[in-house]
């Protein structure tokens, strides 16, 4: 395999400040002439070499490494040329203007965010859902999404894609052939156990559906709201669910009037919990603005949880804000101040024993008790299933090709269960099916989704 050709181009690939090795990276074609230029010597490939990074006029810039792979073996599957000096910021700087005007006439520029993993991609040395997974590995904040992302970058998701893929196109083979026999179409079904192998086709995608769910959950997170009137706990729920002093706690209502994000990680999936100002009626602007606020993040929240006073049950304010709460998103009712209310409780009928159902969850912010029973259901009713654990990171992208596969698998079937005389449609379900599958390893992909995806990455990988 030949790379095809770009312009060389060149970045920092370490984190910007400073560290104890600062790595220089060159990708592109004919590196080796650069290399000598660059070095007055000619490179080894994959050889460690120790040499004085000088400038023109053959003053020390520093001193490190230089190490050169020559296409296609290497990451981009181009020539790179790897510079590995020390990690501060003006001596990578010196550094990396010096490579770039050794290596003006032949083109050489800055990389773009993502530009060697792109290459990467498009030289073929990894899939799109791989190349995902690089970012993901970078940007992974616990230990399960590291080894999740790690497990898509080796091709444990790209590999279940092909698989299910594989099959779709073999049945696609076969209605298409009998298509040029019109003769056979109407034993086609039965010939070849259609129905059977669409039927367990469907069954394998909606485990793989299942999977990329739980991933996105791991990679994505979960947006938290924590909702009420003023004064509630909310505030001190979320440092208590943090472990630190983020929101500001104070004992006068009103007093969270922007909201606070807090990522906290429970079982390693990431929840973004978000304080809102406290919601009530209000003649305060600013108050009502935070308000207004609280509602909206409400709408783009994974579930919501209605903290309310536990000495305050069946509050008129709080009757009306349950009503209000959108009914598609999972709320968690959560009675705050337990430890206020112990003693009363015992001899009402709302002790907790007695009405804690599934969306009913007694808690003190301030002891601490009951929180352990808020994280597990919280991950719960937000549909973590840690049974069906994934052993790969996905992505929202990832996740709706799966679903428009499922639907194309599923029309197909109806085609097939009607006993339509149509296998054109049924083929033509089983195209869109294998269209859909073949986006996520990115096999049909545009400029615009590539430049969406690869933007976001960090420069110099
Ligand atoms: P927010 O307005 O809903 O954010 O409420 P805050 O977190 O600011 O708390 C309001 C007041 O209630 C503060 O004085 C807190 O110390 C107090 N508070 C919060 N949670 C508890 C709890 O579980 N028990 C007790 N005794 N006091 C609490
Ligand atoms: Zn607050």
């Amino acid at each position: 395999m030949t790379a095809r050709a770009y312009d060389p181009i060149i970045a920092i690939a370490t984190a910007p400040g400073r560290g104890g090795i600062g790595v220089i990276r060159i990708s592109g074609r004919d590196l080796a002439a650069l290399g000598e230029r660059l070095f007055t010597t000619s490179l080894k490939p994959r050889h460690a070499h120790y040499l004085g990074f000088n400038d023109e006029n053959g003053t020390a810039i520093d001193k490190g490494i230089a190490l050169f792979f020559p296409g296609p073996h290497s990451y981009t599957g181009e020539d790179v040329l790897e510079l590995q000096g020390h990690g501060g910021p003006a001596v990578l700087r010196r550094l990396l203007t010096h490579c770039l005007e050794t290596g003006k006439d032949m083109g050489l520029r800055l990389a773009e965010p993502g530009e060697f993993t792109q290459r990467a991609f498009l030289n073929s040395r990894m899939d799109l859902a791989q190349a995902e997974a690089v970012a993901d590995l970078i940007e992974a904040s616990s230990d399960a999404a590291a080894r999740s992302a790690m497990a898509s970058l080796s091709g444990a998701f790209s590999q279940q894609v092909h698989a299910l893929d594989d099959q779709v196109v073999h049945l696609r083979m076969l209605v298409e052939a009998t298509l040029d026999f019109p003769e056979e179409e109407i034993d086609f079904l039965e010939k070849y156990q259609a129905r059977e192998t669409l039927a367990s086709l469907q069954q394998d995608l909606d485990k793989i559906l299942a999977q990329a769910q739980q991933g996105q959950i791991l990679r994505e997170g979960l947006h938290v709201v924590l909702a009420g009137q003023p004064n509630v706990g909310k505030s001190s729920l979320l440092n208590a669910l943090a472990g630190d002093e983020v929101a500001i706690v104070t004992p006068i209502a009103g007093t969270t009037r922007d909201r606070v994000i807090q990522q906290i990680h429970i079982e390693g999936v990431p929840l973004h919990i978000i304080d809102t100002a406290g919601l009530r009626e209000t003649e305060d602007t600013v108050e009502s603005i935070g308000i207004a606020r609280s509602w909206a993040e409400i709408e783009k929240a994974n579930v919501v949880l209605h903290l309310q006073d536990i000495r305050a049950q069946n509050d008129k304010l709080d009757s009306a804000i349950a009503e209000r709460l959108p009914k598609h998103i999972p709320v968690l009712k959560v009675f705050n101040k337990l430890d206020l209310a112990q003693g009363e409780l015992e001899q009402t009928a709302s002790a907790p024993e007695q009405t804690e159902s599934q969306n009913v969850l007694f808690i003190s912010a301030k002891t601490g008790e009951g929180l352990d029973a808020l994280r597990t259901r919280l991950l719960d009713i937000a549909g973590w299933s840690p049974a069906t654990e994934s052993p790969w990171l996905a992505r929202e992208r990832h996740v709706r090709a799966l679903e428009e596969a499922a639907i194309h698998l599923q029309q197909a079937a109806d085609h097939a269960a009607h006993n339509d005389q149509v296998l054109d449609l049924f083929a033509e379900e089983l195209r869109l099916a294998h269209e859909a599958l073949c986006s996520i390893t990115g096999q049909f992909t545009s400029d615009d989704l590539l430049g969406e995806i690869f933007s976001s990455f960090c420069i110099g990988k």
